[in-house]
């Protein structure tokens, strides 16, 4: 792969309205950022809240090839949030949309505004899930094979859509 791309997984979360929708809407946006390419998407899945309220999330994960910088990446992620109508009232509220850099290559980045990997993904079944499912040998940076999380978190349910 040519070095000035790094491969980066996005996670991609919404639980108002109709979430599904928003989900594919949003892996549709996905495959039009600019200096990027989309390589795959995940499945859907359906999760209960974890540390927030209203209904179910859905949940998805996509896997990019881009030369963004992380930091523009984030940005051009946050524009896409925006065009979803997303307003933050207060911490972990209800979203029409959220999606996360979860890994950035193998970068480790710890700023206020982007942390790299992100840092709760490795004990959120609706991460790991649809990530083994685009590749069940992934590896998270620091942390190691990220199938090796997910005996922690089997009582999580994530339902295939
Ligand atoms: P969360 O995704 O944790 O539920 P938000 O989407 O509201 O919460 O994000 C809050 C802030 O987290 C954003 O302003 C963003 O700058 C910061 N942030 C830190 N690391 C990341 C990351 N890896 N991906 C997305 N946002 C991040
Ligand atoms: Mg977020």
């Amino acid at each position: 792969m040519d070095p000035s791309f790094t491969l980066a997984w996005i996670g991609i979360g919404g639980n108002l309205g109709d979430a599904r929708a928003t989900v594919n809407e949003a892996i549709a946006h996905l495959a039009r950022l600019p200096q990027s390419q989309l390589l795959r998407s995940s499945s859907l899945y359906r999760t209960a809240p974890i540390d927030s309220s209203g209904d179910d999330y859905v949940n998805a994960v996509a896997l990019v090839s881009t030369s963004l910088t992380a930091l523009d990446l984030l940005h051009a992620l946050q524009a896409i949030e925006l065009q979803h109508g997303r307003e933050r009232p207060y911490r972990n509220a209800p979203r029409t949309l959220d999606l996360d850099v979860l890994m950035y290559g193998d970068a480790h980045l710890d700023s206020t505004e982007l942390t790299v990997p992100h840092p709760r993904m490795a004990q959120r079944a609706f991460v790991l899930a649809p990530m083994l499912e685009i590749d069940e040998k992934v590896v998270i940076p620091g942390l190691g094979a990220a199938r090796d999380f997910l005996d922690a978190i089997k009582d999580q349910p994530v339902r295939r859509l």
